[in-house]
C-alpha cells in the first residue's frame, strides 16, 4: 500500500505543476494508460485460460500380460538386491555377472566394447548402412548408500509388496537399466533389429561424478568418432500429479542441466591460546563470510527454457498463478518473489551456493591458526565457474578469507524442443502413455551425460517411469520404491522408443 501511496502522491505533485486545462488531459491519459495495461494483462491471462482448457493431459499405462509383470518385475527386484553402493567394486562386479546371465541375448547378440574399469558399453548394429546417426541410451549402475536412514523394508532384498518393488536403486536408476536391457532382450527375442546403430552406456559410479564409468566410456566414444543424434540419460521423471495437481500428469523432459562447482574458504588468524582471543578469530572470519554469501543471493533470472516449462505447467496452476505466467514480461520479479519458499523451482532461476564440509580447530582451547568450508556451487546456464569465483572474490574481499576453486563443471547446453532428438523421446512418450504433456525443464541436479556434451546437441535427461512426488521423494532416501506396473510400462516406452528409431 505504501507503494500505492507513494505513486498516487507523485502523480498529485505531477500533475499539480500543470494548470487545470492541461492538468485534466494528463490524468485522462494516464488514466488511459493504466486501463490499457489492465486490458492487456487481462487479455494475457484470458488467452492463456483458452489454451489451457484445450489441454489434454491423460495417463494410460499400456497394460503388459501378467507373465511380462511378474517377470519383468522380478528381474529389477533381483537387481535391486545387490548392495552396488559406489566404490563396491565386488558389489559392482557380481551385478555385471547377473546382468549377463538375466539377459543372455542382450551380452550375446550385441558387442560388448572395451572400456577401461567397471563401466559397460554395448554397440547395436543396425544391419543396413543408412543416413540416421546413432542413438545413445544410458543409465547407471550404482547407488547411494543407505547408512544412517530409518528403512522400514530392507534395503538390499528386493522385497515385492503389494506390487512394488521396495529397495536402494528401484527409482534411481536400476528401473532405467534393466528398462532398458528388458526392451531390448524382448525385442531381439521378436527377431527386431534396430533402424539405426544404438549404444548403451551403464555408468559405474554417477552418484560421486562419473570419473571411472562414464568417463572412461567418453574416451572410448571419441575414439570411435561418435555423434549421436540423440542421447538419453536418467533424469526427471514421468509425473503422475505435475505441481501436485492430481488430473494432471506430465512427462518432465530434462533438456539441460545445471553445473557444478566446490570452492574452498580458508580464513587465516594467529594459532594461540581461547583464554586471550582476538576480536576476531578464522572461526569468526569464515563464518562471517558464509553468512555474507547467503545473505546475497545471486540475482534470478528466467531463461527462455524456463518461461516455456511454466507456460506449459499452467493447466496444473490456479487462477491467479496462471495469470502471472500468462503476464511473465510485467509479473517475473512476484514470480521469484511467490515461488521463494519452492526450493526445488527457485533453484531453476539462478545459480546457489550452499556451505557444506566445515573444518577448524584441534582442541577446545587452541584458537585454530585456519578454518575452513567447502562451498558447492550449482551453476545456472549463463553462469560460469570462473564468474562466480570472480562474484565471491569481490563479496568478501575485505575479509582475511581466501577462496579456491576445488573442481569446476560448467553448465549443460540446451538441447532445442524442435529439434529431432526432444521430437522423438515426445513420440515414444506419447506413444506409451497417452496424450500427455511433455514440459522442457533443466535439472537441478547432474547425470552421466556431463561427460556425454561433447557427442550430441540432443541430449534429453528423463526417467520414463510414471511416478508420484511421494515416490521421488523416496530417491536417495529410505524405502525407496517403484510399482510393477510403472516399470512395466518403462520397459515398453524403451521398446517404443527403439522401434521408432
Ligand atoms: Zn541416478
Amino acid at each position: 500500500m505504501t507503494f500505492l501511496n507513494d505513486l498516487w502522491a507523485s502523480f498529485q505533485i505531477f500533475s499539480g505543476n500543470f494548470t487545470d486545462h492541461y492538468g485534466l488531459w494528463v490524468n485522462g491519459a494516464l488514466l488511459l494508460l493504466v486501463l490499457a495495461a489492465v486490458g492487456l494483462f487481462l487479455w494475457r491471462s484470458i488467452r492463456l485460460g483458452r489454451r489451457v482448457r484445450h489441454t489434454e493431459a491423460q495417463l494410460n499405462l499400456p497394460e503388459p500380460s501378467k507373465k511380462q509383470n511378474e517377470e519383468w518385475c522380478r528381474k529389477l527386484s533381483q537387481a535391486v538386491s545387490f548392495p552396488t553402493v559406489t566404490g563396491d567394486k565386488e558389489a559392482i562386479s557380481q551385478f555385471r555377472s547377473w546382468l549377463k546371465e538375466s539377459f543372455p541375448l542382450v551380452f550375446s547378440r550385441l558387442r560388448l566394447l572395451d572400456c577401461p574399469g567397471d563401466g559397460l558399453l554395448f554397440q547395436w548394429r543396425c544391419p543396413e548402412k543408412g543416413k540416421k546417426g546413432p542413438v545413445l541410451l544410458c543409465a547407471h549402475m550404482d547407488v547411494v548408500p543407505t547408512e544412517g536412514q530409518n528403512w522400514t523394508h530392507p534395503p538390499f532384498e528386493g522385497e515385492i509388496k503389494e506390487e512394488t518393488v521396495y529397495g536402494r536403486g528401484a527409482l534411481d536408476c536400476k528401473g532405467t537399466l534393466c528398462g532398458i536391457l528388458q526392451a531390448v532382450e524382448e525385442l531381439l527375442q521378436d527377431g527386431f533389429a534396430p533402424g539405426r546403430d544404438v549404444y548403451l552406456a551403464f555408468g559405474c559410479d554417477e552418484e560421486t561424478g562419473g570419473k571411472e564409468g562414464a568417463a572412461q566410456i567418453a574416451k572410448q566414444l571419441k575414439m570411435r568418432g561418435l555423434h549421436f543424434d540423440l542421447i538419453l540419460d536418467e533424469g526427471t521423471p514421468i509425473s503422475t500429479a505435475h505441481l501436485g495437481k492430481e488430473n494432471f500428469p506430465a512427462a518432465l523432459l530434462g533438456v539441460a542441466e545445471k553445473g557444478q562447482a566446490t570452492f574452498r574458504l580458508t580464513a587465516r588468524q594467529k594459532a594461540g591460546h581461547a583464554a586471550m582471543p582476538p576480536q576476531h578469530t578464522a572461526a569468526g572470519y569464515l563464518s562471517e563470510a558464509i553468512c555474507r554469501i547467503e545473505a546475497a543471493p545471486l540475482h534470478k533470472r528466467l531463461l527462455p527454457v524456463m518461461q516455456q516449462c511454466l507456460l506449459f505447467s499452467a493447466p496444473a496452476m490456479g487462477s491467479l498463478q496462471r495469470a502471472m505466467v500468462a503476464n511473465l514480461p510485467f509479473t517475473r520479479p512476484l514470480l521469484f518473489r511467490g515461488t521463494r519458499h519452492n526450493l526445488q523451482l527457485s533453484a531453476l532461476f539462478h545459480s546457489t551456493f550452499a556451505a557444506t564440509c566445515l573444518e577448524g580447530g584441534s582442541a577446545p582451547n587452541v584458537l585454530p591458526e585456519t578454518a575452513s568450508a567447502l562451498l558447492n556451487a550449482r551453476i545456472l546456464q549463463g553462469d560460469t565457474g570462473e564468474k562466480l569465483l570472480e562474484y565471491l572474490r569481490s563479496l568478501l574481499d575485505d575479509l582475511p578469507v581466501t577462496i579456491e576453486m576445488v573442481s569446476c563443471q560448467d553448465p549443460s547446453a540446451i538441447t532445442d524442443t524442435a529439434g529431432a532428438g526432444y521430437q522423438l523421446v515426445k513420440g515414444a512418450v506419447e506413444e506409451t502413455f497417452g496424450r500427455l504433456p511433455c514440459i522442457p525443464t533443466i535439472m537441478p541436479a547432474g547425470t552421466d551425460t556431463k561427460h556425454y556434451q561433447e557427442f550430441s546437441d540432443h541430449i534429453i535427461r528423463l526417467i520414463p517411469l510414471a511416478v508420484s512426488d511421494a515416490t521421488l521423494s523416496a530417491v536417495h532416501g529410505p524405502d525407496e520404491h517403484l510399482s510393477c506396473r510403472s516399470y512395466t510400462a518403462g520397459v515398453i516406452f524403451y521398446e517404443n522408443l527403439l522401434k521408432k528409431l
